[in-house]
């Protein structure tokens, strides 16, 4: 695909990130409109948010209130004066989400994660001129996301945002769904003009680590938020966990530490300026001593050949792994970046080995 030139969904706000927010689910009139108000009493926001069709894991949950629900974002448009945004994952959720006004589309993670979902939605809207913000699929498989956003894209749409919500993960986790910020990051490298905005509350799942997850989004750059607020949290029909008053959002965005991206204090800028040069001088010294090490695990491979030995040791691997993560706890490095760093290695490793066995 060749480049992509994306256009901004939002007017950049001053002195605040982007602000997405709204109920998980629409479920009442009145709850609909209740949270608009209460939102546009105690924080300014750029854009409200409501599911009207809810994508639910299990049956019998709550799947979402329809058509109907849209009457009410109508009213919240007219009232409030906020622009509204939904969820849509088929043609007919787009046909009537026009219908009544909405102002911006939203793919839902369940929705990047297929193909033909995606493309049953751009071909829908194409040649429309509206809004799309794409959330990330459940799995960690960023061309997934990316293809989403090409798919989107060719039906003629620019104004494309993407939302992070996180990723379905297997065993324990503080987290509902891991953020994996690397991924996200990755995608702002590629795509830099892309508007990107963090969806606290699906990442969480709960309410105590909102603030610190909104917080690392923005420490990352992120433009906005995205965060399902509710007038009676604990009624919620669904979410319950993580969503938060309209007035604990204020406080949330209240509270954020917001960082510019440069500056011009000379002082600044000469010690952050010497601070990187140590860092390149370290990572040429990194980098010469991971190619020695190379050549060392390249000298084992030809030793074990000419003996008939095969290339992987389990047991030897624990064992370094071990010892990896006790003296890296020591400077100061997590027994999980340990893994991951002798991971890489010790994959690099076996292929150099695996190349000179089947010479
Ligand atoms: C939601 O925003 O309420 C939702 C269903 O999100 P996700 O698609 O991220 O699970
Ligand atoms: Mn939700």
């Amino acid at each position: 695909m060749t480049t992509m030139n994306f256009q901004p969904i939002f007017s950049k706000p001053n002195k605040r990130p982007i602000l997405v927010a709204g109920p998980c689910s629409a479920e009442t009139e009145e709850q609909v409109l209740s949270t608009a108000h209460q939102l546009k009493a105690t924080q300014e926001i750029d854009l409200f948010r409501a599911g009207i069709w809810k994508p639910r894991t299990r049956p019998n949950s709550f799947e979402g209130v329809g058509t109907v629900g849209l009457k009410w974002l109508k009213r919240v448009k007219e009232e409030t004066g906020l622009k509204v945004t939904t969820e849509v994952a088929n043609r007919e959720h787009v046909f009537e989400a026009l219908k009544y006004g909405v102002d911006v589309l939203w793919l839902g993670a369940r929705t990047t994660v297929n193909p033909f979902s995606v493309q049953e939605i751009a071909d829908a809207i194409e040649g429309m001129d509206i809004p799309v913000m794409i959330k990330n699929p459940i799995n960690p498989d960023l061309n997934l996301w990316i293809g989403a956003i090409e798919r989107i894209y060719k039906a003629g749409i620019r104004r494309i945002g993407v939302v992070h919500r996180g990723f379905s993960q297997h065993g324990n986790s503080q987290y509902r769904n891991e953020p994996r910020w690397n991924i996200a990051i990755e995608l702002m490298r590629q795509f830099p003009e892309l508007t990107i905005i963090c969806d606290n509350s699906h990442i969480c799942g709960n309410r105590t680590l909102l603030a610190p997850v909104a917080q690392k989004a923005m420490d990352l750059n992120y433009h906005g938020l995205m965060t399902e607020t509710h007038p009676t949290p604990d009624t919620a029909w669904s979410d319950a966990n993580q969503q938060i008053t309209p007035e604990a959002f204020g406080d949330l965005v209240n509270n954020l530490v917001l960082r510019s991206v440069d500056s011009d204090d000379e002082m600044f800028l000469e010690n952050l300026d010497g601070l990187r040069q140590q860092i390149d001088l370290l990572d040429d010294d990194l980098l010469k001593l991971l190619g020695a090490r190379m050549e060392v695990s390249r000298k084992i491979g030809e030793y074990k050949k000419e003996n008939n030995i095969s290339i992987l040791q389990p047991s030897r691997w624990n064992e370094i792994l071990k010892i990896a993560q006790h003296k890296g706890s020591e400077k100061g490095l997590s027994a999980s970046f340990m893994e991951r760093y002798l991971q890489a290695v010790h994959h690099e490793s076996i292929d150099q080995q695996n190349k000179i066995m089947n010479k």
